[in-house]
């Protein structure tokens, strides 16, 4: 945690330090306003209330939400594409959707009001990050169906900045540009930050002065604090942590202050729960578990309890910025990524973590699990950097010992460690493919 906060600033500081007490009566009448217009305006929650006995005039307090039955990425796919909107398409003004080439994508619509809340929670997000109308945003998230481009370009003209609208790929023109308009703040996945990094590196451009980056907004993908500390050594600025998902409305769901405590949920429009992911029961307050999310004002497509897989915790402990909303600690994984390695869970996060100890390794790794023989194989595949590589064989047999040892303490399973030369594993423009489990190939078949 920072005990010296970067800057103070904020952008709607009514709202978001509105008295708790307030903050709670508002979030109360927004929950019964949206029950009620969605039972009779949402054909799909219409038939899921009735189908589960509850009526808008139960909804008496904010612990009333889990009489509330919980929405799942599934019921985006079954309702494809329009079935979960609960406003007639003429309100619809944009319609975003996943990127996955398989299958259906998951679909979300805005309505004009529903484009101008994302846009003040963006404007909140990157003022909260310390950007101002003085500042020159990179934005090399995707533009197009997915909603970090966007969602970053419309809050950064909100605060006043000078956009960049660059989109991901050509890295070597990312610099160039970074360096010849003067970005002061980049935003994109925190592993394509450190391919940014990588690209300078290898162009022989001396970052710290010659790039003027102060700030750095990285999200959509989960991270470690050890890749915070690669990323900031790396491109001399300061990392903040944004979360958002395309379902729920895009990036500016929640952001970090100068504190760097936990990302300040914006709960006047987006209320958390943490439910235990196996009986999906609400865990008490600093309990780790999965992170379902309500939209409190969304009005094309609210969700009601979405299942969002992510794992955190969350804490309503004050803040010293000010901000009174209630906060996530950094994303531990999801549960989707969650891999079970002879019985035991092991999420990536805890693999980066170590990993990234090493001033031997570059922070590039992949993660391989097949099945031999019957049993779990996890296979760590990670970078040497390139003066370590040079070091020789014997070097990185006994560092690769080493690494065995400490990996095995972390997960409790043991592991194989593979150490591939520089610049060997494959490079990602937006969220970064880190697993590869072939038991689900051999499944799939
Ligand atoms: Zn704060």
């Amino acid at each position: 945690m920072a005990t010296k906060p970067s800057h103070s600033l904020m952008w709607n500081s009514k709202a978001e330090c509105m008295p708790i007490e307030e903050r709670r009566s508002l979030q109360l009448k927004r929950l019964q306003d949206l029950v009620e217009r969605i039972a009779v305006q949402s054909p799909f929650y219409r038939s899921l209330f009735q189908k589960h006995g509850v009526k808008p005039g139960d909804i008496r307090t904010l612990d009333d939400l889990r009489r509330l039955p919980f929405t799942v990425k599934e019921d985006l796919r079954d309702n494809y594409p329009y079935e979960l909107f609960a406003t007639p398409l003429k309100d619809v003004v944009r319609i975003h959707c996943s990127s996955g080439t398989t299958g259906k994508p998951v679909v979300s619509g805005y309505t004009a009001n529903d484009i101008e809340m994302w846009t003040e929670m963006m404007a909140r997000s990157l003022t909260s990050a310390g950007a101002s109308y003085r500042d020159v945003v990179h934005n090399s998230y995707g533009y197009g169906l997915f909603t970090g481009g966007l969602g970053i370009d419309t809050g950064a003209r909100k605060i006043g900045a000078a956009t960049v609208p660059m989109s991901g790929g050509v890295n070597n023109r990312q610099i160039m540009l970074m360096e010849d308009f003067g970005a002061t703040v980049l935003t994109c996945t925190p592993s394509y930050a450190l391919v940014l990094a990588e690209a300078a590196a290898q162009m022989g451009l001396d970052i710290r002065n010659r790039i003027k980056l102060r700030v750095g907004v990285f999200g959509a993908e989960p991270w470690t604090e050890e890749m915070r500390v690669e990323i900031e050594e790396k491109l001399h600025l300061e990392a903040y942590d944004i979360f958002g998902m395309g379902e729920i409305m895009g990036p500016g769901v929640s952001v970090e202050c100068a504190y760097h405590n936990g990302l300040h949920m914006q709960d006047d429009n987006f209320l958390p729960e943490i439910i235990d992911p196996d009986t999906g029961e609400p865990l008490p307050p600093g309990e780790q578990g999965e992170l379902v999310i309500t939209t409190l004002t969304k009005e094309a497509m609210p969700l009601i309890r979405y299942r969002t897989r992510d794992i955190t915790r969350l804490t309503d402990d004050p803040c010293p910025c000010g901000r009174t909303s209630v906060r996530h600690f950094k994303l531990t994984g999801r549960t989707d990524d969650m891999l079970i390695i002879k019985g035991v869970n092991v999420f990536p996060s805890q693999i980066e973590a170590v990993l990234l100890r090493h001033s031997e390794l570059a922070p590039q790794y992949v993660l391989v699990v097949e099945r031999k023989n019957n049993l779990d194989q996890l296979e760590i595949q990670v970078e040497a950097t390139e003066a370590f590589y040079n070091q020789g064989a014997d070097t990185i047999s006994l560092f690769s010992e080493k690494l065995h040892y400490e990996m095995q303490q972390m997960l409790y399973v043991s592991s194989k460690i593979i150490i591939v030369p520089p610049r060997t594993v494959q490079r990602s423009e937006g969220k970064a493919k880190r697993v590869i489990d072939k038991r689900k190939e051999w499944l799939e078949r």
